[in-house]
């Protein structure tokens, strides 16, 4: 009997503790190890956060649906990892706060990002002056301090909104992007847009660019780029746009940044929400006999290294589909995976950019739910491989992967909006698309309207039910 430790159960984590409890549960042990009890649909937090969505609406209790799976569910938090020994020791959460160590064969390491407001002196809802809508918790708080703006706008006062990156390396653009243009429906709704003044401030390059180098579609006879495309979205709503900068501090009311040309400014608010830098969990990883070898396992900001090639200058990572990782597995622990935000990516896919104060300016590469679920079944499939072949057989590196990003643009079924990304493949691949901007043009696509935002919503509640392991969960793609 095979034993399988999964150490998260986000959307990496559990779509792998899904897989691997329909294929192996009845027969051989999986256990997932995860900090919180219930599993959280992150992506609807941008609808909580302006009031539009109950939090409750955004998760399930993990329990029930690992119990249907033959998986063993422990509410615990990882605190170390003994590869040579193969077991992991974690902490009990809500209850008796006891140490658990669980041994494994096969280990999947899926703990998603630290949120790493530190990063940025004076961000984040706890130490700092701004929101955040990455936890549900955050997203509640957010809501709060929004829906008092909205109060005042009822009484006749102007306020000042900044919502974007609050570090010149943080990723997911789009979930900041998603959050202002529907802070920019709800106001409207509400009555009060006009005493509303919104800012998208971004250390991408250009609008459009999402980490992900930006996009351009064919249209008919024209080529489209996401920068006319997502410019026209913003101009369209009135959002002052300030990309290329990177948050440096933040304090009462303001935001300073810098610029690519080294430029310093600073934009005052009365909200702000701006997505910190992220990094990996803090886990210790000590060998047999008590050493540190984190050196070894994970990069200088956690994340665990795997079959990627480490290292290479832009230029050649950009001309390089192979040097984004395959199978996800750590090159000496090979019992070790990583899956989702947790594996280390080979670098960013957008071109980074440091002025000449030394402050580096680029948007981290994503790794979305999507790719996330995606990454989280192929090393389930490639690890029921090895119990039951020896060999893996699955393989899908982020240069190989097709993405669909759906961003909200207002959530509402009359008269709500949202865009329709598809990216194929994620990470550029000039080797198989030898065009200018190394996608299939036929697939890549950029589609924006109500019936998107339709879309969008079924995208929530079809999730659900696949994440709930509901009848016809394998059907639905990641
Ligand atoms: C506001 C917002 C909107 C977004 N919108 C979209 C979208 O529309 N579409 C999209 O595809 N993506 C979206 N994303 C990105 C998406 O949420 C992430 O890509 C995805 O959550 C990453 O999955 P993951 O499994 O790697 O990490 P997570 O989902 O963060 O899961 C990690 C899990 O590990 C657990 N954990 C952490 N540390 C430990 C530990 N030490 N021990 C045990 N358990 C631990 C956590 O409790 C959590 O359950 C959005 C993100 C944000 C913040």
């Amino acid at each position: 009997m095979a034993k399988v430790l999964v150490i998260g159960a986000g959307f990496a984590g559990h779509t792998a503790a899904l897989y691997l409890g329909d294929a192996l549960g009845r027969h051989h042990e999986i256990t997932v190890m995860n900090r919180a009890e219930r599993f959280v649909f992150i992506p609807s937090l941008v609808w909580v956060g302006v009031g539009r969505m109950d939090p409750a609406h955004t998760e399930f209790p993990l329990g029930p649906v690992y119990a249907k799976k033959h998986v063993r569910f422990l509410h615990a938090e990882c605190t170390e990892v003994h590869p040579d020994e193969k077991f992991a020791i974690g902490v009990r959460r809500g209850g008796s706060g006891e140490a658990v160590r669980v041994d494994y064969d096969y280990m999947i390491l899926a703990t998603g990002p630290h949120l790493d407001y530190d990063a940025t002196p004076g961000l984040g809802p706890e130490k700092g002056h701004t929101e955040s809508i990455c936890t549900p918790d955050h997203a509640v708080r957010a809501r709060d301090h929004y829906l008092e703006c909205v109060a005042r706008m009822k009484h006749g006062e102007r306020q000042r909104f900044v919502v974007g990156t609050g570090h010149g390396q943080a990723a997911c653009q789009g979930a900041a992007f998603e959050y202002v243009t529907n802070i920019h429906k709800d106001l409207i709704k509400r009555g009060v847009r006009d005493r509303a003044e919104l800012t998208y401030l971004t250390n991408e390059p250009e609008l459009g660019d999402f980490g992900v180098g930006g996009v351009t579609v064919r249209r008919g006879a024209r080529q489209l780029t996401g920068k006319e495309f997502f410019g026209a979205v913003i101009r369209d709503a009135d959002i002052r746009p300030l990309t290329q900068r990177a948050a440096v501090f933040v304090e009462p009311g303001r935001v300073h940044w810098e610029d690519y040309d080294a430029n310093k400014g600073q934009t005052e608010f009365d909200f702000a929400m701006l997505i910190p830098k992220t990094m990996g969990r803090d886990i210790k990883w000590l060998d047999r006999d008590g050493q540190d070898i984190a050196g070894v396992m994970v990069n200088p900001v956690r994340l665990l290294k795997v079959d990627a090639a480490y290292g290479l200058p832009y230029e050649q990572l950009a001309a390089n589909p192979e040097a984004w990782p395959s199978v996800y597995q750590h090159l000496v622990y090979k019992d070790i995976f990583g899956a989702g935000i947790a594996f280390a990516p080979p670098g960013p896919i957008s071109r980074p950019h440091i002025n000449a104060n030394g402050t580096n300016i680029t948007a981290a590469a994503p790794r979305t739910g999507m790719m996330s679920g995606i990454i989280g079944r192929v090393v389930a499939r490639n690890i029921i491989d090895l119990i039951h072949r020896g060999r893996m057989t699955h393989g899908e590196r982020m240069s190989e992967m097709l993405a669909v990003c759906i961003a909200s643009m207002g959530g509402s079924l009359w008269d709500g909006s949202a865009t329709a990304l598809v990216l194929y493949p994620v990470v550029p691949n000039h080797t198989k698309y030898p065009n200018e901007f190394g996608r299939d043009m036929f697939v890549t696509h950029l589609e924006a309207g109500l019936g998107v935002a339709w879309m969008k919503r079924m995208i929530h509640t079809t999730f659900m039910h696949k994440l709930r392991a509901r009848v016809g969960w394998k059907i639905i793609p990641e």
